[in-house]
């Protein structure tokens, strides 16, 4: 290990008391977007700018996305720049500044917006998702700094709003307005997925279709079923026939987990409210992850293919449509310059082996990978996102600090 990744790695061994307070902080700065109920992430954000300040960036920009919805007609995007060899590909760590709501509060052990540390673990509405993220970006600035260093590569810090919202007044906004600020060469890493052992680095992702099916039979007194066309039963029928489906698509990726495309029916809608009379209509989804090899249209067709054989048998009436679709970004291959040098940073901080992974959920990265910006998904967490009593560890974050760190002092 070179003497000066020595120097930085002790520093940020020094780090816990700053980890506890930077959390304490960002915890009670409360970053919902309109659609969650709150204003915006504002206060938090311009908390991030003060703290990043202090580190002295080259570049600091605010990128505001107006949003008639939240307080000053606008959302905060936050972007910081620091100095490196310009030949050197960029280094850029982006996370998110707004959270979810902290859902049932009787589920809780402590004030959601009020850390609670216990050993190793701090509690509190988005510790994980997405500060985790934030203060390991920022302390690995800071523990350059700190040791007196500069950074070798050009490094760049991005916090984003609305990631769990959509992403159009973060992300999406940042690339459609200051797309140049990102290089196709950049190293472009979001800590905002991963895994107890920071070795799953996220590279691609399912396609998602969700396909609605609407049966519609005709309602009668459960006594005379002769009278009408039970609409539940052809909908269990269709279940059913949809396993084949399974078969249709059943080429294997081992880069995915799991290694397949997934279709399970999910929501079945409330039909009759009483046990002695026969529905009339039914209505249920079907969660559909496709590996990206698949266009999701020849899925589509497959289920009304499906629905119409069991329409026809049954003489009801099935209308098939789709509920929701995003169609999978190109992925980031799996020997990408970023993936290489996380792993490489990973192996010297940890001593672990990193493997480039697929995944059946959305990320935001798929944004980076749908401009054309090879972007992977890393962090070492527990993944407690969303969840009541959501916890970070904080030996994670110092470990992230310090593979951030690794790259951005990387010749
Ligand atoms: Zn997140």
């Amino acid at each position: 290990m070179s003497d000066s990744i020595d120097r930085i790695f002790s520093q940020i061994d020094f780090y816990r008391g700053e980890v506890i307070s930077l959390q304490q902080e960002l915890t009670s700065r409360v970053a919902l977007g309109p659609v969650n109920g709150g204003s915006g992430e504002h206060e938090k954000t311009t908390y991030i700018e003060e703290i990043i300040r202090e580190l002295k960036p080259a570049e600091l920009e605010q990128v505001n996305a107006p949003d008639p919805k939240a307080e000053s007609g606008y959302r905060p995007n936050l972007v910081a720049l620091w100095d490196g060899k310009e030949d050197l590909p960029r280094l850029w760590i982006l996370s998110h500044s707004d959270i979810v709501p902290p859902g049932d509060l009787s589920l809780w052990q402590s004030d959601p917006y009020q850390v609670r540390v216990e050993g190793d673990k701090i509690y509190g509405r988005g510790v994980e998702d997405n500060q985790h993220g934030i203060v390991s970006s920022i302390l690995a600035v800071r523990a350059i700094i700190d040791s007196g260093l500069k950074p070798l590569r050009p490094i760049g810090i991005a916090i984003v709003a609305d990631e769990e919202t959509g992403s159009r007044y973060g992300l999406c906004y940042l690339l459609e307005k200051r797309r140049e600020l990102f290089r196709d060469t950049d190293l472009i890493v979001v800590p905002d997925g991963g895994n107890e052992t920071g070795t799953m680095i996220e590279v691609a992702e399912k396609s998602i279709l969700w396909v609605r099916f609407t049966v519609l039979g005709k309602q009668c007194h459960a006594s005379t079923p002769h009278k009408g066309k039970n609409s539940l039963t052809a909908a269990a029928r269709l279940i059913v026939a949809l396993e084949k489906i399974r078969e249709n698509f059943d080429e294997r990726d081992e880069l995915f987990s799991p290694p397949i495309s997934t279709f399970e029916p999910t929501k079945m809608e409330a039909n009759v409210e009483n046990v002695n009379t026969i529905p009339g209509k039914d209505v249920f989804y079907m969660d559909c992850r496709i590996l990206p090899r698949f266009e999701v249209e020849t899925v589509l067709e497959r289920c009304r293919e499906i629905a119409g054989e069991v329409s026809e048998s049954l003489s009801v009436e099935i209308k098939v449509d789709i509920a929701h679709k995003e169609d999978a970004a190109p992925p980031t291959a799996a020997d990408a310059p970023v993936v290489k040098s996380l792993s490489r940073a990973i192996r010297l901080v940890t001593g672990r082996e990193a493997r480039p992974m697929g995944i059946g959920g959305g990320t935001v990265a798929a944004f980076f990978r749908k401009a054309g910006l090879p972007a992977a998904v890393w962090c070492t967490s527990p993944d407690t996102a969303h969840q009541p009593n959501e916890y970070c560890l904080i030996p994670d974050i110092l470990t992230d600090a310090k593979v951030f760190a690794a790259m951005a002092m990387e010749a």
